[in-house]
């Protein structure tokens, strides 16, 4: 046996442990070489008042061995409690939450019979920065940030698995027809990085009708990859329509460290019981065997688990009268595919993994800086509802001959010049000031325009520079502009 690779461990709340125990006895008796750490997290650790759920201290064995096998928890009723995984997920780097959508037939109920899905969903980046504020009060925003190095490494790292799970296509989806620089950035990063990839086949979705026909027909799909928001709803349509909520793994996989665990959370009135599936965590078990390079184990879990579903052995949540032959508690159901360790499945696909070291993945590189100018400024304005053209009125009264105004928006909607009065307007006015030249504008002449905006007695809200990047406009029209 190898030498024994560390690994952190979470027990978690509700059926935690009991999943976690019967998925660590499967692990080793599947020859795993392992040397566990346990750490604790969730309810206890939030109770004692720390509101991230997980122990200064934890924090040291998961930054030494880089790898996390991670039990439910049960996050408490009540605000002030932040997210675990979320902390978890973005402290450590963790970009890429892998989550394999696969369907059981006829052996676990489904919509969708050879069902075989993969959804690669960015991890840290779009809305869930979190960065939100109220602007005025009818408006509040929540910033959407979609970054060149998160998208590529995303990207990348779909078509790396794609290669390595000898998949055949890679689909992308987002909706960069409405957000044309944030998606657009995905999309074109997916077209840049996926010609590297020739012999994989590749396709772009938007992401409504993509969703739709993946609801309908998953089996079009192979590995979909998406921005963080699409990702999150969508691996959670897809594992529920796969008919297997409870029998999903996932991974959450960074440049230095690595989390696994089950989809689902800590049911925590199935707690105790000897109920639970220990399915999903086993799963997630799975891929951190191939994550460690522990292949060969790593398959002979999965099959011996894939015979064991296929005998008919099976928890309360999947057990179907006429189909399964077995009705069994979590402690039962790891015995029985503990006693198929070495069997393969009869009659669905087993599986066999490849130990590619996960250091192979080509890393990202920072592209050249490309030249800058600062062309202008929307000055975001909370000003109460009124005609436009007033507003105009008295911000063109502040402008220069060389920083003119040249176009209000409200909601993204152009109002002025030329609005129509049908328009519906709050109090969250964009207001343009561009370059006459379309040249550069120094900042100096920016603040000057904002004292003498604030002098004037207008509520400027925030500001965002127009700038040209190697000589393009980089920055949205106003609709109808
Ligand atoms: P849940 O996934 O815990 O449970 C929903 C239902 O699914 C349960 O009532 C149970 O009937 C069933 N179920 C789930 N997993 C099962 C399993 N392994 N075996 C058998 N049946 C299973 O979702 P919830 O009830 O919305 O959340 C309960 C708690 O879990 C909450 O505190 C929530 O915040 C937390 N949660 C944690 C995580 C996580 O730690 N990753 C994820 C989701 C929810």
């Amino acid at each position: 046996m190898s030498n024994p690779v560390p690994i952190t461990v979470a027990h978690g709340d509700g059926i935690g442990p009991e999943i976690m125990d019967a998925t660590l006895t499967i692990l080793r008796e599947a020859g795993a070489a392992l040397s566990i750490e346990p750490i604790e997290i969730g309810e206890a650790v939030y109770k004692r008042g720390l509101t991230a759920g997980i122990e200064p201290s934890a924090w040291e064995s998961l930054r030494r061995t880089k790898v996390f096998l991670k039990a439910p928890i049960t996050t408490p009723q009540g605000g002030g409690f932040k997210s675990l995984n979320v902390t978890v997920r973005k402290t450590l780097g963790l970009y890429a939450n892998v989550r394999p959508c696969v369907a059981y037939a006829p052996y676990v109920d489904t919509k969708h019979p050879g069902m075989d899905l993969v959804i690669v969903r960015e991890n840290e980046e779009d809305v869930y920065g979190g960065i939100e504020h109220q602007q005025t009060p009818e408006v509040v925003q929540c910033l959407k940030l979609i970054t060149q190095p998160g998208s590529e490494k995303i990207v990348r790292y779909a078509f790396e698995y794609a290669v390595r799970n000898k998949r055949k296509k890679v689909t992308c989806f987002t909706k960069d027809n409405i957000m044309k620089m944030t998606d657009g950035l995905f999309h074109k990063t997916f077209d840049e990085v996926g010609a590297e990839y020739p012999d994989i086949e590749k396709e772009h979705w938007i992401v409504d009708i993509g969703a739709a026909k993946m609801a309908d027909t998953p089996t079009a799909f192979d590995v979909i990859v998406m921005p963080n928001l699409y990702g999150d709803i969508l691996s959670d349509v897809a594992a529920q329509i796969a008919g297997s909520v409870g029998l999903a793994g996932s991974a959450n996989i960074g440049e230095q460290c690595a989390m696994f665990e089950a989809i689902h959370g800590s049911a925590p009135r199935r707690a105790g019981q000897n109920l639970a599936n220990p399915s999903g965590l086993l799963l997630g078990g799975v891929m951190m065997l191939v994550h460690i390079n522990q292949a060969g184990v790593a398959a002979r879990v999965h099959n011996a688990w894939l015979r064991t579903i296929e005998d008919g052995i099976h928890t309360y949540d999947i057990f179907q009268e006429g189909v399964s032959k077995q009705k069994v508690g979590t402690r039962e159901f790891a015995r029985a595919v503990c006693d198929r360790l070495g069997k393969l499945p009869e009659k669905l696909k087993a599986v066999n993994y490849t130990a590619v070291p996960s250091d192979k993945i080509k890393s990202w590189t920072r592209k050249p800086r490309p030249t800058k100018e600062t062309i202008g400024i929307d000055v975001f304005l909370d000003w109460t509802p009124g005609a436009p053209d007033e507003l105009a009125a008295q911000l063109q009264k502040l402008q220069t001959d060389g920083l003119p105004l040249t176009m209000i928006t409200n909601r993204g909607t152009k109002v002025w010049p030329d609005g129509m009065p049908e328009t519906f307007c709050t109090d969250h006015w964009r207001c343009r000031f561009r370059s006459k030249s379309g040249g550069p504008v120094p900042h100096s002449e920016l603040s000057a325009l904002l004292s003498r905006i604030a002098a004037a007695g207008l509520d400027f809200i925030k500001t965002e520079n127009l700038c040209k990047f190697d000589g393009k406009e980089s920055y949205s029209r106003g609709q109808g502009e």
